[in-house]
This record gives C-alpha cells, sequence and structure tokens, in this order.
C-alpha cells in the first residue's frame, strides 16, 4: 500500500476497551472508551452481557449521536463453571461461596476474549484494565499497543510500588507507630495498619498484584482517571517509577457525561424507578446544608457500624441523603433499628435514605449538597472534586487509605474520620468508627468555621481546575488529544512495517 494511503488508514483509528468486571472498574473505562469515541475513534468495548447492562444505555445514547462506539458482548461460561446466581459482576451482592466459580469463569472469558482480539484483523490499541494482565501478551502478538487502566489514583499505584522496595513500614514497632514515605513529592505518614493485607505479608494477592505490576511496567503507557492540576507530580513519579508513559485524562464523568440523562442512568441506576422524590427532597433544602454519605458500590456494613452512622447524622445540626447497603450475610439483625430510623428521619424532614444504588452524579451536583462523607473510593474521589465539595474522609480497603492523604494532607480539602484499620472489601474486620467522632469530622466540614471556609474555597477552586482541565487547551483534553494522535503516528508506522518494542 502506497505511504499517503497509509496515512489516511492511520485516521481511522480503532481500539478495544477491556474493563475487569467490578461495577466501579467498569464504569470509568467506559467513560474513557466514551470519550475517545467523542473525539472520532473507532471504539468497541468488550464484555460480557451481565456486565454491559450496567452501561449499555449510554452506549446506545452515543451511537444515536453519531459516536463510533458499541460493546462486543460474550457469554460469561457460568454453566460450564455450574455458577447458580446471575451476577456476572462482583459488587456488593456477589456471594463469597460463589468466588472460586467466578474466578474459574474469569480464566474461561480470558480465553474468549482473546480468541476474539486475535481474530479482530483492524484492532490499532487495546486499552485494559489492569486485572487482565494478559492483554500485554495479546497486544505484543498484534504488534499493537497495550495501555493500561487502572480505576486508582495516580498516587496509591506510586505508593504501592516505592512501599515495595522501601519497605518502611517494617521499620516501626507496632501496627499503629506512625512512619513517613519518603522519596515524593509531598511527605506523608502512615501507620501499618492502614496498608493492604499483601504489603505486609507474603500472600497469594501479593503475589496476583506482582504480575499486574510487570503487565503495567510492560505497557505501552497508563491512563487514569485524574488531571494534571490535581495529581502532575505523581504522573511524573509514575513515568520514571513504571518506565511507561502516563496520561491524566480525568475528570472523566464530567467530560463524557454533560447530558442529564446520562448522569440519570449511569450504573446499576433503575431508571424506571425515577428519581423525581428525591431531586424534589433536595430542591427543598438550602444550598449547602446537605451532607451526602456513601460508601461506594462494593461496601456493606453490619448493622453494629450502620447504627453508630445513624446516630451521628441523627445527632448532626444538618439534613443528610445516606447511601445505605446492610450486610445480608450478617446472622444477627438491627431489630428493625434501621427501619425505625428511617420513619423518624422522613417524619422530621431530615434525612433521605437510598437503599441500593444512588444517582451519584445528580446528586452531588445539586446545590443543597455541601459536603460528602466518603470511603475514598478513587471515582468519587474524583466526583466531589469536580462540583467543589469538602470531604469526610473513611477510607475502608483498597487504595483508599493512600487517596485519604491527598485530601487531607496535600490538598486539606478534607477532615478524617479517624479510619485506623485496612480492611478487605469483602470483610469487616473488627474496628467500628463511633458516632462521637463521625458527628464532629461532619460538623467541621459542614459548619460556617474558618476552618470549613477554607475547606470549601480551596474544593473550589480545585473544582474550577477540573473544569478547565477537560476544556480545549486544558492539561486533561491535550493528553487525550496527544495520545490519540501517538496512536494515529503508531498506527502509521505499524502499517510501514515498523515493529513496536513494548
Ligand atoms: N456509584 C453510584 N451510586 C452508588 C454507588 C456508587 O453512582 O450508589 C458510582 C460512583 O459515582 C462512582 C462509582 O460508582 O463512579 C464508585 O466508585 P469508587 O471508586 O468511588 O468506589 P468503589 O465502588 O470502587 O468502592
Amino acid at each position: 500500500m502506497a505511504i499517503q494511503s497509509h496515512e489516511a488508514e492511520a485516521k481511522n483509528l480503532k481500539v478495544i476497551f477491556i474493563p475487569f468486571s467490578a461495577t466501579s472498574h467498569i464504569i470509568p473505562l467506559v467513560e474513557m472508551a466514551r470519550l475517545f469515541a467523542m473525539h472520532g475513534v473507532d471504539s468497541t468495548i468488550v464484555t460480557t452481557a451481565g456486565n454491559a447492562g450496567i452501561f449499555q444505555k449510554s452506549i446506545d445514547h452515543d451511537f444515536n449521536r453519531g459516536r463510533p462506539i458499541k460493546t462486543h458482548v460474550l457469554e460469561f461460561p457460568a454453566k460450564q463453571v455450574n455458577l447458580s446466581v446471575v451476577t456476572e459482576t462482583f459488587n456488593t451482592d456477589t456471594p463469597l461461596t460463589e468466588a472460586a466459580k467466578f474466578q474459574e469463569g474469569f480464566v474461561m472469558l480470558q480465553s474468549l476474549i482473546e480468541n476474539y482480539l486475535l481474530g479482530e484483523l483492524e484492532v490499532d490499541c487495546i486499552v485494559s484494565d489492569l486485572c487482565h494482565p494478559w492483554t500485554v501478551e495479546v497486544a505484543s502478538k498484534l504488534g499493537i499497543p497495550r495501555i493500561v487502566f487502572s480505576p486508582a489514583s495516580i498516587f496509591s499505584r506510586c505508593a504501592e510500588l516505592l512501599f515495595e522496595k522501601h519497605r518502611a513500614h517494617n521499620e516501626v514497632e507496632s501496627d499503629y507507630d506512625k512512619f513517613t514515605i519518603v522519596g515524593f513529592p509531598h511527605k506523608f505518614e502512615m501507620s501499618r495498619s492502614q496498608l493492604p493485607d499483601w504489603m505486609k505479608k507474603p500472600s497469594m494477592y501479593g503475589m496476583i498484584i506482582k504480575a499486574l505490576n510487570d503487565s503495567a511496567r510492560r505497557s505501552y503507557g497508563a491512563i487514569f482517571n485524574s488531571f494534571s492540576d490535581f495529581e502532575g507530580a505523581y504522573e511524573e513519579h509514575y513515568k520514571n517509577a513504571f518506565g511507561t508513559k502516563c496520561w491524566g485524562i480525568g475528570p472523566v464523568s464530567l467530560w463524557a457525561n454533560q447530558d442529564v440523562s446520562d448522569k440519570e442512568e449511569r450504573g446499576e441506576a433503575k431508571v424506571e424507578e425515577g428519581n423525581s422524590d428525591l431531586l424534589k427532597w433536595l430542591h427543598s433544602k438550602k444550598e449547602n446544608s446537605v451532607i451526602y454519605v456513601s460508601f461506594g458500590s462494593l461496601n456493606k456494613f453490619p448493622p453494629s457500624q450502620l447504627i453508630e452512622i445513624a446516630h451521628a447524622l441523627e445527632a448532626s445540626s444538618h439534613n443528610f441523603i445516606w447511601v445505605v447497603r446492610k450486610n445480608i450475610n450478617e446472622k444477627e439483625g438491627d431489630e428493625g433499628f434501621m427501619e425505625e430510623f428511617e420513619k423518624r428521619m422522613k417524619e422530621n424532614n431530615k434525612g433521605y435514605l437510598i437503599w441500593g444504588w444512588a444517582p451519584q452524579m445528580l446528586i452531588l451536583e445539586n446545590k443543597a449538597i455541601g459536603g460528602i462523607v466518603t470511603h475514598c473510593g478513587w471515582s468519587t474521589i474524583m466526583e466531589s472534586i469536580k462540583v467543589g465539595l469538602p470531604m469526610v474522609s473513611w477510607p475502608l480497603f483498597a487504595d483508599q487509605f493512600f487517596n485519604e492523604k491527598i485530601i487531607i494532607d496535600v490538598l486539606r480539602i478534607g477532615v478524617s474520620v479517624g479510619a485506623k484499620e485496612w480492611r478487605n472489601w469483602n470483610e469487616f474486620g473488627s474496628e467500628v468508627v463511633k458516632r462521637e467522632e463521625i458527628e464532629k469530622a461532619i460538623a467541621l466540614v459542614m459548619e460556617n468555621g474558618k476552618e470549613s471556609e477554607e475547606m470549601r474555597s480551596r474544593s473550589k477552586a480545585l473544582s474550577e481546575d477540573a473544569k478547565k482541565a477537560i476544556l480545549v487547551g486544558g492539561s486533561s483534553h491535550a493528553n487525550l488529544m496527544q495520545l490519540i494522535h501517538e496512536l494515529k503516528s503508531l498506527k502509521h508506522q505499524r502499517l510501514n512495517g515498523v515493529l513496536l518494542g513494548q
């Protein structure tokens, strides 16, 4: 083919996106796929029918808007692995007893995806969740770049690597002694109890993380739901630590979901049930008077913790929206406590409980919301920053204790509830945060004191930076354009017979 026609061909970039089967991994990667399609890239998301249900409406909308995007649906091998549950997604409802079968199903799914990719003659790039390390081999077989996506902060990805190397946490005596993290642009203190188990002792999970990190190092680059004014220093750190390129292209939710319908239908929303009661309730509240309380898509508290939160919210002088997920595996119930609590809150119009999935984007951007109590899930942090909300940080698992450091120590836009124990996402552990601590932190964030005013104004300034980042001339916009341009040149080189060394 003549060089000129290779140039024309390279303009038609085809990228395949492979999300991991967990709601909070799927949402931001699909939003990234939608951003690529928004900028003319032929984008295909490969997943199972059950997972596609989480986002398909947004893809249909984008397709009808004339964007080149589609989902390629594969059948999850539930029958072959004898899985009795109907879900294909890791979330709060995934029964732990079925975990091994899920795992088996995922391994079988891997070969289905691989066959699809190897059969797709025209794919130019794979954007893969970090949890699919094998995609680096497939990309290499195809001679195309693999870009790795992690739904975490850039900071936490760098911190994991730094801890592996320096092991400063081994130099303190007790699990609760503080040690300083060295080697970063900012100074942080943590305790061993706040670190993931796999960092503290050798485990199977630690070996998996090592494999994921190795595959990240062998990738062409990494993309994050972040932006330079926020995590620019860590973008540079990542490049050195992992030896690959790194692009922050966030906040992706703000960029991809510009219509109300996008926000309403996001994630596991049951659109047919509507949000009119919730919105009516919010509209009846004064500006900045409501605190939003949510612990993401993976957490379920037992009654002992729910009761402490309920007492704190009732005692607080502020209104609240609380997204509640009760631990259905709990043998002992709360003896009707939560139902009574909800009834009281409804009667005195103080609080609104959402059992299950909340339309978080719609809620956060409502003027009545003045702050958030968050488990420091990365997407939630990005969504709160985007609307300039100060935060009460309450990390639980995964990268959340690292994310808290950015909120509290670097940006100073939040107050910590004082959680000390890292735990697995599906276990509760022994720590119960007391009502007094929760109430105190909420008051500090929501009241009109000097500290709160300063936090709020720093949050608002960061929100302005986030909005600018996605506009023409902004850092995330420039990063996405540069990445697309680079992928086109790589395609052009490949068509001219230049091999890619990843
Ligand atoms: N989310 C939502 N409604 C819910 C729970 C979660 O819209 O009731 C969305 C939230 O907006 C975010 C994602 O799900 O985009 C949760 O991701 P995050 O990283 O904050 O936490 P995780 O679920 O991984 O703990």
